[in-house]
């Protein structure tokens, strides 16, 4: 994918079908549309368009022997950019593209400073011979359409696509920023706050500066600490049991499910009962468990992979028990249980918007969701070192944790088209598994239950054994499709973990799932067309085995 920028004079030849211009423009602009390369009007441009654009249609009447006065002649010419500006995006003119002077020609000197602005391989499409000799990335059509050109790699997760969708109002509200300077908690921060509450359906959100903070500031509002102790699985992202240790507090972990990698909650039941009645034996606890006489808190389940945990079970365990229950939503913002949506499926639901999840920032944040009107005044306090009624009373040991505002002016706008993302989501979701379908002996697509639906933040299928896996993997990535694994080893063989005690053969499923887990690319962006040639190297690999 290449970036091109457009000079006036290639789109005034286009307009006014200009001979012998009028072909190359042509030519190219068609190929761009093949190669899926983006086109860029640049927002100074804007004037000169229309001038230029209105005196060439008067030029060519007056040849044609007709009278196009200039009023005329000006509503033709807006009229044609508007069309022609329909399937093309515009690049922002910004501050320092103001003081040109003094260059030779002002305007070419806006258009160079604009097109370097354009990452990745960027091309600033003119005729102007000067320009093409002082500016590398200036091309002609005719040196654009003759470009070598190589395949690209894919992106695991395409997040420019995205930006470009957005673009425009994301500016806006980054400017808006920029413009009332309130860095810190300024008005979009609650903005952001009251329309998550309303998305996920609970009373409170409370933003902050990462799920890791997140799932912190719960387990604080929990007064969780030294002697007690949490139960998770160990087949999930590190920060959902590091948080757990870091407020001195032990990690209990319970195995996987085997076909939706979340917490099994018969596995739960049996390390909650084991607990109660002392019984070390029943199920592996980590060292610390008879030494020390944990106290069972509380449970965090982990919507693996943007698909909810079977919550009505483990909920009902967590009563039963006077445990409580957060809920690590960091992948499956935006997916639903039973008609209710994640961050909302238990006491505390914890967010992240690190940039590659379902509801991504640019840059780190996180949020915490509860009912509870007593938690959330917790979660508040705790964002702001413990602070009290006002900004000197502390009451109690807290955090510098909150989100900023910048930040949630790039999360309102793309909480603008979320629920449109997440059917895109679904859509390549059911893509991938029935283009896969006649592979499933070798390849296990993921299992959603009847009465969840996932986000896909990511797409993971099961190999059949360890050798399948890499043997895919391998001849993906020689095609450039990049592969990952999500999560090679569980968090009971971390090193980091070494102190509690587990042994590997405690958590088979998780240990297991681990040896033959990987994801294929995924995002809203994602066409049949890439997929297939995904899925087609995929076989490729598999039938040569095969045979
Ligand atoms: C990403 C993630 C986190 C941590 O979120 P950050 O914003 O990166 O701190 C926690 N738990 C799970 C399951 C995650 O995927």
């Amino acid at each position: 994918m290449s970036n091109i920028l457009l000079d006036v004079n290639v789109v005034v030849d286009f307009c006014c079908e200009r001979v012998p211009h009028f072909e190359p423009i042509l030519k190219a602009l068609r190929l761009a549309e093949q190669q899926g390369d983006v086109v860029w009007l640049y927002v100074a441009s804007v004037q000169t368009l229309e001038y230029v654009l209105s005196n060439e249609l008067r030029r060519k009447a007056a040849i044609s022997g007709r009278q196009l006065d200039f009023l005329s002649s000006h509503a033709i010419a807006k009229k044609q950019l508007t069309i022609f500006s329909r399937n093309k995006h515009w690049l922002a003119a910004i501050s320092e593209d103001g003081p040109v002077f003094r260059e030779n020609d002002a305007e070419d000197a806006q258009l160079v400073r604009a097109v370097r602005r354009l990452g990745g391989k960027a091309y600033l499409l003119t005729r102007d011979k000067t320009l093409q000799r002082q500016c590398k990335q200036a091309v002609s059509p005719d040196e654009y359409v003759g470009l070598k050109r190589e395949n690209d790699p894919f992106p695991f997760i395409d997040l420019s696509s995205q930006q470009r969708k957005i673009r425009p109002r994301m500016e806006r509200r980054m400017f808006n920023v920029l413009s009332h300077g309130k860095y810190i908690m300024g008005p979009e921060v609650s903005e952001l706050e009251s329309q998550l509450a309303d998305y996920v359906g609970v009373n409170h959100c409370v933003s902050c500066s990462s799920g890791t903070d997140a799932l912190l500031m719960a387990l604080m509002a929990k007064d969780i600490g030294p002697g007690d102790a949490i139960l998770t699985t160990p087949f999930t992202f590190f920060a959902t049991a590091e948080v757990i240790a870091l407020l001195g507090a032990i990690p209990i972990f319970v195995d996987i499910d085997a076909q939706t990698f979340n917490m099994d909650p018969d596995a739960l039941e049996r390390a909650v009962d084991a607990l109660n009645q002392e019984d070390w034996e029943a199920c592996p606890m980590p060292r610390a468990a008879e030494a020390e006489r944990l106290v069972p808190k509380g449970i965090i389940a982990v919507d693996l992979f943007g698909q909810p945990c079977d919550y009505d079970r483990i909920n009902a365990i967590a009563s039963k028990n006077n445990l409580f229950v957060i809920e690590d939503a960091a992948q499956s913002m935006g997916a639903q249980y039973k008609g209710r949506r994640a961050n909302a499926l238990a006491e505390i639901g914890c967010t992240s918007f690190f940039p590659a999840k379902p509801l991504g920032g640019y840059g780190d944040g996180g949020a915490v969701f509860t009912d509870s009107d007593g938690i959330a005044e917790e979660l508040v306090s705790i964002r702001v070192h413990g602070q009290g009624s006002d900004k000197y009373e502390n009451r109690r040991i807290g955090l510098n944790g909150r989100l900023d505002t910048l930040q949630a002016a790039v999360l309102l706008t793309k909480l603008e088209i979320f629920p449109e993302e997440i059917d895109f989501r679904q859509a390549a979701a059911d893509r991938y598994a029935r283009l896969l379908a006649d592979y499933s002996s070798s390849l296990t697509s993921p299992f959603v239950p009847d009465d969840m639906n996932s986000v896909w933040a990511q797409y993971s299928v099961l190999a059949k054994d360890a050798q399948y896996r890499e043997r895919v993997q391998k001849g993906l990535s020689a095609s450039a499709i990049p592969t990952a694994i999500y999560y090679p080893r569980p968090l009971h063989l971390q090193t980091a973990f070494s102190q509690l005690g587990y042994q590997a053969g405690d958590f088979p499923v998780s240990e297991d799932v681990g040896s033959r887990i990987f994801s294929l690319p995924m995002h809203p962006y994602l066409t049949e067309a890439v997929q297939q040639r995904i899925v087609d190297e995929i076989k490729r690999r598999l039938d040569g085995d095969d045979t």
